[in-house]
C-alpha cells in the first residue's frame, strides 16, 4: 500500500511536472491521498463513457449520498463553497440581513454570505475544549436582521446542536450546517449536515471525502431542494440529461442562477470515497485516540473534543492547544525541522483585511486566546505507525 502510494506520487510527477506533496520537504505531511486501481478505473470509465457531465454517476451519487445521510435531497455541486452560497441563497438570505457564524472558521462561509449581499457577524467558540461556536455567543449577538446561523462542525466534531436548534426555533432563525469537516459524523444517531435546516459538504482533496473539487448540499425540505436545483444550474426548469432522455424539449429560465454543478469524473471518484468513508474515519478516529492518549494533559498541552457518548465525530483534524504563552511559530518550526508539516485552523476571519473594516464591534475573548495556541498536526487515514510516532515524539521533544 505505501510502496504504490509513493509510485503513483513519483509517476504523477513525471506526467504532470508538478511536485506531489510527498516530494516537497515533508516525511510526513499533513495529509494525502491514496491513489488506487479502483479510483483510476473509476475515472476512465467515466472518460470512456463520453459523457462528461450532468450525468448518471452524478445522479447515482446524489441517491447514495441522500441513503448515506438518511436524508430527503441530496445535491451535488461544483465545491463546497458553492454549496455555502447556493444554501443561503435558497433559504433567502440577502440585503438587510444578518447571518451569524463563528470567527474560527474558515472563510468561505463568510465571503458567501457577503456575496448574498448580507451581512456576517462573527462569534466566539465554547472554550479549549470545544472549539465549535458558542449557543451563548450565538443567543448573544441576535439582533432585529438577524436571519440565519452557519454552524460549522469544526474538526469533523459536530456542534452543541441541542442548544442552537432550541436557539433557533424559538428565535426563529434558519440552521445551515457548513459539514465541510464532517461528512459521516453522527450526533445523536442523525447524519452531520440533516440536523439543521440545510447541510453542506466538500470534497476538496484534503477532506474526508476527497474527489479534488466537488460538494453536496443536503436538506429534508423540498421546496428549499428545489430552489437549490434550479440555482445550480442557471435557473432553467429542465436540464441538458432530461432532455437527452426525451424527458423534455426545452426549457424556461426562472431565476438568475449560476453553473454551480458537478461533472463526472469527480462524482465517479466521489462513488468511489464514499464507499469507502466510515472505514477511514475509522482510520482517523484511531490515529486521534493514539495523539489523545499520549499527548492530552501532557505538559500543560490539551487535545480538545474529549470523547462523548452520542457523538461520532469524523475526526477531519488532530487539533492540538499548546500550553499557555508557548511559542508556536518555534514549534511548527521544531516539528518542520523534523519534516512533519503543521497547519493553523483557523487565523479568525474577523483579522482578515477584507473583513477588519466591517468594524464587528462584537468581542471574541476566547477566540483572542485560544487561537494563538493551535496547531493542527498531520492526519490521513493511512498514516503509517511510524509515521504517527514520529508526530507524538516530536510534539513531545518541542514542548
Ligand atoms: C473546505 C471548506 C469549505 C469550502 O469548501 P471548498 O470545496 O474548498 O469550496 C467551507 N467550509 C469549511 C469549514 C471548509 O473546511
Amino acid at each position: 500500500m505505501e510502496e504504490r502510494r509513493l509510485e503513483s506520487a513519483a509517476s504523477a510527477t513525471l506526467e504532470s511536472g508538478v511536485a506531489s506533496p510527498r516530494e516537497q520537504r515533508w516525511i510526513v505531511p499533513l495529509s494525502d491521498v491514496l491513489v488506487d486501481d479502483e479510483i483510476e478505473q473509476a475515472v476512465t470509465g467515466a472518460v470512456r463513457s463520453g459523457w462528461w457531465s450532468m450525468g448518471p454517476r452524478v445522479e447515482k451519487l446524489e441517491l447514495e449520498f441522500a441513503h448515506f445521510c438518511g436524508v430527503r435531497h441530496a445535491l451535488a455541486v461544483a465545491n463546497g463553497t458553492a454549496a455555502l452560497h447556493l444554501a443561503l441563497l435558497a433559504v433567502g438570505c440577502g440585503r438587510g440581513d444578518e447571518v451569524l457564524l463563528a470567527s474560527l472558521n474558515f472563510v468561505a462561509a463568510a465571503n458567501t454570505i457577503r456575496h448574498t449581499g448580507a451581512h456576517p457577524v462573527f462569534c466566539d467558540i465554547h472554550g479549549v475544549d470545544d472549539l465549535n461556536v458558542s449557543p451563548a455567543d450565538l443567543e448573544a449577538a441576535i439582533g432585529p436582521r438577524t436571519r440565519a446561523i452557519v454552524v460549522m462542525h469544526y474538526g469533523g466534531y459536530p456542534c452543541r446542536m441541542d442548544a442552537i436548534l432550541e436557539l433557533a426555533d424559538r428565535r426563529g432563525l434558519t440552521v445551515i450546517e457548513d459539514a465541510a469537516h464532517a461528512p459521516g459524523a453522527l450526533w445523536r444517531e442523525r447524519r452531520a449536515g440533516t440536523i439543521g435546516n440545510v447541510g453542506c459538504f466538500s470534497f476538496f482533496s484534503n477532506k474526508n471525502l476527497p474527489v479534488g473539487e466537488g460538494g453536496m448540499i443536503v436538506t429534508e425540505d423540498d421546496a428549499l431542494a428545489e430552489r437549490i436545483r434550479l440555482l445550480r444550474s442557471h435557473g432553467m426548469t429542465t436540464l441538458t440529461w432530461d432532455r437527452h432522455r426525451g424527458h423534455a424539449s426545452t426549457y424556461d429560465v426562472v431565476a438568475e442562477g449560476f453553473n454551480y454543478r458537478m461533472d463526472e469524473l469527480h462524482a465517479a471518484i466521489a462513488l468511489v470515497q464514499l464507499g469507502r468513508l466510515e472505514q477511514q474515519n475509522a482510520a482517523r478516529a484511531r490515529i486521534v485516540d493514539f495523539y489523545r492518549d499520549v499527548l492530552d494533559r501532557r505538559s500543560g498541552m490539551t487535545i480538545p473534543f474529549a470523547p462523548q457518548d452520542d457523538v461520532t465525530p469524523a475526526h477531519h483534524l488532530a487539533v492540538l492547544v499548546l500550553p499557555e504563552g508557548h511559542d508556536r511559530d518555534g514549534f511548527r518550526a521544531a516539528l518542520a525541522e523534523q519534516g512533519i508539516q503543521t497547519s493553523v485552523h483557523y487565523p479568525p476571519i474577523h483579522r482578515f483585511s477584507a473583513y477588519r473594516h466591517l468594524g464587528s464591534s462584537r468581542s471574541l475573548p476566547l477566540t483572542e486566546v485560544v487561537e494563538p495556541r493551535l496547531v493542527t498536526l498531520p492526519l490521513y487515514p493511512h498514516m503509517s505507525d511510524d509515521e504517527i510516532c514520529a508526530v507524538t515524539e516530536a510534539v513531545v521533544a518541542a514542548t
